[in-house]
């Protein structure tokens, strides 16, 4: 039984850490906990109730986890703190030890927050904890027990919601923890999203990003394709753009860029990741296609939509590149039309078998890697948008502060800037026609001006 009356008029504050995956639970988190009755706490008042969702991506994302928690403890005292997310999945006995930690949720039990909130709360009033390390408690089953998909659909903080279509992964990459922290490919039934996204649309939804794990792996628990998914969702009336986060190169059919090739909203803009463009390595991470694969579909696209964006992946450093190897991949991606680059160092996990491979990478020189990808991808990024200078476009304006620029995004995500006079409240969330004009100051947008 859960006690409504316990929540009623407290304050919660929440931290996110990690990926858009996140950032879309911890707003359902929310929305979960102020249907019971709680608050969100002002910005400086300590909370009653602080839930960190965390990441464990990396070595860095682990010590952020715990740096942010015991910051979160300090600033908060006395609050109920509650952790969940993949570093608590993966690691729930030291968050548990952490003092100041009440409740750790593992990637199963998150699903049940209320439930377990309340449980514990009631715990709390029958022992009447002495000290701290009393009243912890964790919940974490293991990976293969991981069974329960977390619906969620929220509006970030710009224009876009984030739906949660898909969650957890079976390819188990050699470096990658996610599989253990997320457990097994899961999905909701096409008729569940549809509904969420028409909720989405009667609360004056406009753009949403389909986000998951392994989001191309979708409907292994239902019996339905992911393309049903996309025809199933482009028919609601109101979303006028879709996105799709990520998807692997190896499960983007053809009848799926066929179909986003004519469809009126899903955008003509595709994040798919590479990882590396050296065979060699991609055997070593045990990536599901080779390079032939993911040239071919990237030329695919770039046929049938000659003006889509392609942000793509890359890990550099990781364990078995050699630099013949990274010099293989710079070359194959450089020859490649992609638009952007999203550059990861490659970070050490505990119990990935990534470990057993002999040949390590000096910290330098994947820096070093790093850096010449990161301008490769800048060239890359400034050219694709250079094509599009004096032409016109559709933009989708996201809010702005007072006197400030106001931004948005084309429909080939082409970042655009409105200067402070041109801005006006109205366009928030708003789709207008504009006319493209040169770089902004830092080179991260086109000016535009309104066509009237
Ligand atoms: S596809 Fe590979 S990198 Fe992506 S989540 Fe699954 S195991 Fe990790």
């Amino acid at each position: 039984m859960i006690d409504t009356a316990a929540f009623q008029g407290k304050t919660a504050k929440f931290y996110t850490l990690g990926c858009k995956l996140n950032f879309s639970e911890t707003s359902t988190f929310a929305r979960t906990l102020y249907n019971m009755g709680v608050r969100e706490a002002k910005k400086n008042d300590i909370a009653d109730i602080v839930l960190i969702n965390t990441c464990s991506v990396t070595d860095v994302a682990d010590h952020k986890c715990r740096q942010i928690i015991n910051r979160m403890v300090r600033q908060n005292p006395g609050a109920f703190v509650i952790v969940t997310g993949c570093y608590a999945q993966l690691e729930s006995q030291t968050i548990a030890n952490i003092i100041g930690v009440d409740l750790v949720l593992g990637s199963n039990e998150k699903a049940n927050l209320i439930q377990y909130l309340s449980n514990a709360w009631n715990n709390i009033e029958e022992k009447t904890p002495i000290d701290n390390t009393q009243k912890k408690t964790y919940h974490a089953v293991k990976t293969k027990d991981i069974t329960s998909f977390q619906d969620s659909c929220s509006r970030g903080n710009r224009t876009r919601y984030f739906l949660k279509v898909q969650d957890g992964c079976n390819y188990f990459c050699t470096y990658c923890t996610i599989p253990y922290a997320r457990g097994f490919s899961r999905n909701p039934p096409i008729k569940s999203l549809v509904k969420q996204a028409e909720e989405a649309v009667a609360e004056g939804g406009r753009e949403i990003v389909l986000t998951g794990v392994n989001i191309g792996d979708f409907g292994r628990t239902t019996n339905e394709s992911f393309l049903d998914l996309v025809k199933a969702l482009d028919n609601v009336k109101g979303i006028e753009r879709y996105r799709i986060s990520s998807l692997e190169p190896d499960l983007i059919d053809d009848d799926l860029i066929e179909y986003c090739a004519t469809s009126e909203h899903f955008m003509p803009h595709f994040h798919i990741p590479l990882q590396s463009g050296s065979d060699e390595v991609l055997k070593l991470m045990h990536r599901h296609y080779d390079r032939a694969l993911f040239a071919d579909k990237i030329l695919l696209i770039k046929e049938r939509m000659p003006n889509a964006f392609i942000g793509v992946d890359v890990m550099v450093g990781c364990r078995g590149e050699k630099p013949e190897f990274f010099e293989d991949s710079y070359n194959f991606i450089d020859s490649l039309p992609i638009t952007q680059l999203h550059v990861f160092p490659y970070s050490e996990r505990p119990g990935t078998s990534a470990l057993s491979i002999p040949y390590i990478v000096d910290p330098r020189e994947k820096k070093h890697r790093a850096n010449r990808l990161l301008k490769l991808s800048d060239l890359k990024t400034q050219t694709f948008y250079a094509k599009y200078i004096g032409k016109e476009a559709n933009v989708l304006f996201e809010k702005a502060a007072r006197g400030k620029s106001m931004h948005g995004f084309t429909d080939n995500y082409i970042r655009v800037e409105l200067s402070p006079t041109e801005a006006k409240e109205e366009y928030d969330n708003n789709i207008i026609k504009t006319q493209l004009g040169n770089f902004n100051f830092d080179k991260t947008a086109l000016k535009a001006k309104i066509i009237l």
